[in-house]
């Protein structure tokens, strides 16, 4: 321990605390009761009789109680209620008794071994064993120093420039993202250069996006094109079980960056720690709080001009605490969003560089079919493709391995054992028609892709693949119509054949009125109210909770704007496929026999000139 170094580890003073309350627990209750545990009482009659059969060996009076030990070897010790015989300390000493001290015969010098030195060798091994420990799991890179002192030391992960070997052409896509932390790169090669002409290197970075996009990966490949060391932490590693352990992690992290600048320290998933403080007076979380102080104070403190370049990720930036977010902390917000057709294609292909291939494998279809999976789900796609080229005992990934893995992570694992009724196969069977039916005789609506009643461990009796050309980001008000529709063409399709309704729309219901709600409150689209926002929408890269903002006037208006909407387009559905029927039937019959039928046979049937009748 350098002399330099403050004294700064609070986790010490506590163990050290923590063994010294131990230790007078020890010494002023715990000894005390063992001792006098060994200590039986007898009644006076008993005492009498062993002294008339010269059974003591030592006696001693107290004001109470008379304590006394018998002639067996080990001695075993009573004590007696003293009655105040006036003959007592002349018949023991006929019957032999020596008078000496019974109780506390221990000396001074084991009661000092045994209260004192033994437990502090004890406690001191235990404080090397654990500290040993925190040290092994930091990693060889810093150990060193005093091991009791070496509490609350931060166990970043430290990646040195050979072993990440991540670049950027590892991530595909993300071209924005990659542009603006080229710069960092560009930065932490020449710091002295960017020094010289006085400017200032963005201290922090935040990589914001849903997850498996590819944050991480991003985070690494800075580290891995700038070739500096790179110490990684996940939010979650700074909240510990020792109040101020946290504190003490953000500032051992950011003593060692500094040791070892240039260099890039990586915090995931920060909202565990950058949480908003709340305002009230009673803090639930005080360790968080300590810990987010401390980034910020290190954050403000350290010199920009060093090369230290602090990223972080998170899929939560509404939670993140607005100090964090100020000039001169993570002020750059690199938004790393879920792949477009072109990146899906490329991410496909670079994971697909891992496996054996077909030759004839085209990535466009997959990636078309694979709308909205991230990164994540991509490179799993492909795992999953090759794993079921092994089980048909191939030496290759061909189209349709990649074509089955996507409705295996997208939907869930094919459920072969799981038996439809012939009667509920053909409940499903017109529930998927109806929707497809629909949508193909909406002009608007995506061509089906492929429809299917095999039942997915996701639970999904059957569905209907819907593509849309290209990605969509814009839905006009007709779009948003003639999905609802769409939604509610399984339920009609049931209600029209059965004259019944079963349980399978219940998915259909769900997303039908949130699009029916998101209308109204938050895409203005109901004329009555216009532009008005009557809905925050918070969370927005996890599935999206969002709240009411209006008068409870407002919300009833608003049910039944929504009921309103969804039952007309439910009977639009209905009278289309009445006017539909009879292909409704010639299409639920094949889907029912072949049980999954593409895109392009369901346009034939449906193209078909109608022959009965
Ligand atoms: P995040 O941190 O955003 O949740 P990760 O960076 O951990 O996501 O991504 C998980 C995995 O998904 C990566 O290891 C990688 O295999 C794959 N992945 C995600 N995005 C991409 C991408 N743009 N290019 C290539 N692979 C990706
Ligand atoms: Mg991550
Ligand atoms: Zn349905």
């Amino acid at each position: 321990m350098g002399s330099a170094k403050k004294p700064d580890r609070k986790p010490i003073y506590i163990y050290v605390i923590i063994v010294a309350v131990v230790m007078l627990l020890l010494n002023a209750v715990i000894i005390p009761a063992f001792k006098s545990r060994n200590i039986s009482e007898v009644d006076y009659s008993t005492f009498l009789e062993m002294v008339s059969e010269k059974q003591i060996s030592a006696a001693e009076i107290q004001t109470d109680y008379i304590y006394f030990a018998d002639s067996s070897e080990p001695a075993r010790y009573y004590k007696t209620a003293d009655v105040g015989d006036p003959d007592l300390v002349q018949e023991l000493k006929n019957s032999g008794a020596k008078f000496t001290k019974v109780i506390n015969k221990t000396s001074p010098l084991e009661t000092l071994i045994f209260g004192w030195v033994l437990p502090l060798v004890v406690f001191y091994l235990i404080g090397m064993y654990i500290s040993r420990k925190l040290i092994s799991r930091m990693g060889d890179s810093f150990g060193g120093g005093n091991p009791m002192l070496s509490f609350g030391k931060s166990n970043a992960k430290v990646y040195v420039p050979s072993t990440t070997s991540i670049k950027f052409h590892d991530v595909a896509g993300e071209e924005e993202a990659k542009q603006l932390l080229q710069e960092l790169v560009y930065y932490l090669h020449e710091p002295q250069k960017y020094a010289d002409i006085g400017a200032e290197c963005p201290k922090g970075a935040l990589l914001v996006g849903p997850p498996g996009t590819g944050k991480t990966l991003l985070a690494k490949a800075v580290a891995g094109e700038a070739n500096v060391p790179f110490f990684s932490i996940a939010g979650s590693e700074f909240v510990e079980m020792f109040v101020g352990m946290g504190a003490s992690k953000v500032r051992d992290l950011f003593k060692e960056a500094e040791k070892n600048a240039p260099c890039i320290v990586f915090i995931d998933e920060i909202d565990t720690i950058g949480k908003k403080r709340d305002g009230g007076a009673i803090s639930t979380n005080d360790e968080r709080e300590q810990t987010l102080n401390q980034l910020l104070t290190e954050m403000d403190g350290f010199d920009g001009s060093k090369g230290v370049i602090i990223l972080a990720a998170t899929n939560r930036p509404d939670v993140l605490d607005p100090a964090l977010l100020r000039p001169g902390r993570f002020d750059r917000r690199i938004p790393v969003e879920l792949p477009d057709l072109q990146g899906r294609i490329d991410i496909l292909k670079v994971h697909a560089k891992k496996v054996k291939l077909a030759d004839n494998v085209n990535f466009e279809p997959i990636a078309k079919t694979a709308a909205g999976a991230s990164g994540a789900e991509l490179a799993n796609i492909v795992n999953e493709a090759a794993l079921r080229a092994v089980r048909e005992g191939r030496r290759f990934v061909t189209q349709e391995d990649l074509q089955e893995s996507i409705e295996v992570v997208i939907a869930g694992y094919q459920k072969k054992t799981r038996v439809l009724s012939e009667k509920e196969k053909l409940v499903v069977a017109y529930h998927e028609i109806g929707h497809a039916l629909v949508a193909a005789k909406q002009s608007n609506s995506a061509p089906v892709q492929k429809i299917t009643i095999i039942p997915r461990t996701s639970g999904a009796l059957g569905y209907t693949l819907q593509v849309d050309e290209g990605d969509k980001y814009l839905l006009s008000k007709e779009e948003i119509l003639e999905k609802i529709a769409t939604f509610t063409g399984g339920r009609c399709a049931e209600e029209l054949i059965f004259h019944s309704i079963t349980t399978g729309a219940s998915n259909d219901i769900e997303q039908a009125t949130k699009l029916a709600r998101a209308m109204v409150t938050r895409y203005g689209m109901d004329p009555e109210f216009g532009m008005i926002a009557l809905e925050t929408q918070t969370n927005m890269y996890l599935g999206g909770d969002s709240s009411l903002a209006c008068a409870p006037e407002t919300a009833r208006k608003i049910d039944d704007i929504v009921v309103a909407l969804v039952k007309q387009q439910h009977d639009k559905a209905y009278q289309i496929l009445k006017d539909n029927e009879i292909k409704l039937h010639e299409l639920a019959k094949y889907l029912y026999e072949h049980e999954t039928i593409t895109g392009d046979e369901f346009m034939q049937i449906l193209d078909n000139p109608v022959t009965q009748i």
